[in-house]
C-alpha cells in the first residue's frame, strides 16, 4: 500500500479539496523548516511528506490513480522531490501571512520616500538673531495632476505581475531555498497596484521632481554636528514621504565657540588696561562700547552676560567672553618716554598703588 496520504494530512478519503487545503495549511504552518529552527532537519522531512500528499490529493488524476493503486499508481520516479510539486503558489499564500506576521522572509512592503539632505551655510550672527531662513531644494513632490496615484483616472488596478501582493518570488524549485527569495515587485514597486491609465505628467510615478522651499526659524544654539529634521519634507511616495534633514555649516567668523558661549579676542592699549578705558567692540548684534576695567591683565576675560548665542535648550542666551590682549607700543615719542621715566621713578618711590584686579 505504501504511504497513506490521507492519514498524513489527517483527512478522510472523501475529503474535499477545501478540506485538503485547510489541512495542508495547518500542517505547513506547523512544519515549515523556517519556523522550526531547533529541529529543522526533521521539519524538512515532515514538510516534504505533507507536500507530497498535497500534490497527489489536489490533483484529480493523481488522486484517482492513488485511490485505485496506492502509492504505486502515482509513481514518483525515485521518490517525490520538489520539482514534482505544483503548488508553490499555495505555499506562498500561506507563508505570505506567516512571514509578515513574524516580520521575516519577505520584503516588508513598499518603502516610503527617501530623505532629502540639505547643507546650509550660515554665519553665527544669523543664529544669534534667531533669523528665519528659507531653504530651497529639489525633492519629489506629489503629482497634482493625478493626486499622487500615477493614474490619469486617479484609479488603480491590481498589478498582474505580483497579483496584487506587492512582492514576487524568485523561485527556482530548489527545495526550500525558494521561500527566501522574495523581493519587491519591480512593476508596482510593492504597492500591489498599478495605474489604470498612466498619468502623462508623472509617467505613472505619482510624483514629480520639483524645486521646493521651506521656511523655518534657525533652531536656537544649533551646532554643526546636529541634524535638524523636518518630518515629511523629503521625497514623496504614496506610502509616505521622507524627511528633510538639514545640517548647518556654521561660519563662526572671529568667534570661537564653547558650548553656548562664544569667545572673542579684543585688543586694548596698555594704558587703558592700567587705568581703565572704553572700547568699541563689534559684538554679535552690532557694535557696543564696553568698559575695560582699570588694572586689566593680559589674557584676562571680560564676560558679557547673555550676549552669546541662544541656548540650545531655548532658555536665554550664553555669554560672550572677551579675551583681552594688551598691546605694548614698539615705538614711543620722546615725550612719552619722559613720562614713562617719570612714572618709573614714581613707581620706585613706592607711591604707586598696586594694580587693582577687576
Ligand atoms: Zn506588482
Ligand atoms: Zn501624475
Amino acid at each position: 500500500m505504501g504511504k497513506d496520504y490521507y492519514k498524513i494530512l489527517g483527512v478522510s478519503k472523501s475529503a474535499s479539496k477545501d478540506d485538503i487545503k485547510k489541512a495542508y495549511r495547518e500542517l505547513a504552518k506547523k512544519y515549515h523548516p523556517d519556523l522550526n529552527p531547533d529541529n529543522k532537519k526533521e521539519a524538512e522531512e515532515k514538510f516534504k511528506e505533507i507536500s507530497e500528499a498535497y500534490e497527489v490529493l489536489m490533483d484529480d488524476e493523481k488522486r484517482q490513480r492513488y485511490d485505485q493503486y496506492g502509492e504505486e499508481g502515482v509513481n514518483f520516479s525515485g521518490g517525490f522531490d520538489w520539482n514534482q510539486f505544483h503548488h508553490y503558489q499555495d505555499v506562498e499564500d500561506i507563508f505570505g501571512d506567516i512571514f509578515s506576521q513574524f516580520g521575516f522572509g519577505r520584503p516588508s512592503g513598499p518603502p516610503r520616500g527617501e530623505d532629502s539632505y540639505v547643507e546650509i551655510p550660515i554665519d553665527i550672527r544669523r543664529i544669534a538673531r534667531n533669523e528665519k531662513i528659507n531653504v530651497v531644494y529639489q525633492r519629489d513632490v506629489k503629482c497634482e495632476a493625478c493626486d499622487g496615484t500615477g493614474s490619469a483616472t486617479k484609479r488603480q488596478k491590481t498589478c498582474q505581475r505580483c497579483r496584487g501582493r506587492g512582492y514576487i518570488e524568485r523561485s527556482s524549485n530548489q527545495g526550500f531555498i525558494m521561500f527566501r527569495t522574495t523581493e519587491v515587485c519591480p512593476v508596482c514597486h510593492g504597492t500591489g497596484k498599478i495605474p489604470e491609465e498612466i498619468c502623462k505628467v508623472c509617467q505613472g510615478m505619482g510624483f514629480v521632481r520639483k524645486k521646493d522651499s521651506v521656511e523655518f526659524s534657525i533652531p536656537p544654539g544649533v551646532n554643526e554636528n546636529e541634524i535638524y529634521v523636518m518630518r515629511g519634507r523629503g521625497n514623496y511616495r504614496p506610502t509616505g514621504s521622507g524627511d528633510l534633514r538639514v545640517r548647518f555649516n556654521i561660519d563662526y567668523q572671529e568667534f570661537v565657540r564653547d558650548g553656548d558661549d562664544l569667545i572673542k579676542e579684543i585688543e586694548t592699549d596698555f594704558v587703558d588696561a592700567i587705568i581703565g578705558g572704553k572700547l568699541k567692540v563689534n559684538l554679535l548684534l552690532g557694535e557696543k562700547e564696553i568698559t575695560i576695567p582699570a588694572g586689566t591683565q593680559p589674557n584676562e576675560s571680560i564676560v558679557l552676560k547673555s550676549e552669546g548665542i541662544p541656548r540650545r535648550n531655548g532658555r536665554g542666551k550664553g555669554d560672550l567672553i572677551l579675551k583681552v590682549k594688551v598691546n605694548l607700543p614698539k615705538k614711543i615719542t620722546k615725550r612719552q618716554k619722559e613720562l614713562l621715566e617719570e612714572f618709573k621713578k614714581e613707581n620706585e618711590k613706592g607711591f604707586f598703588s598696586k594694580i587693582i584686579h577687576s
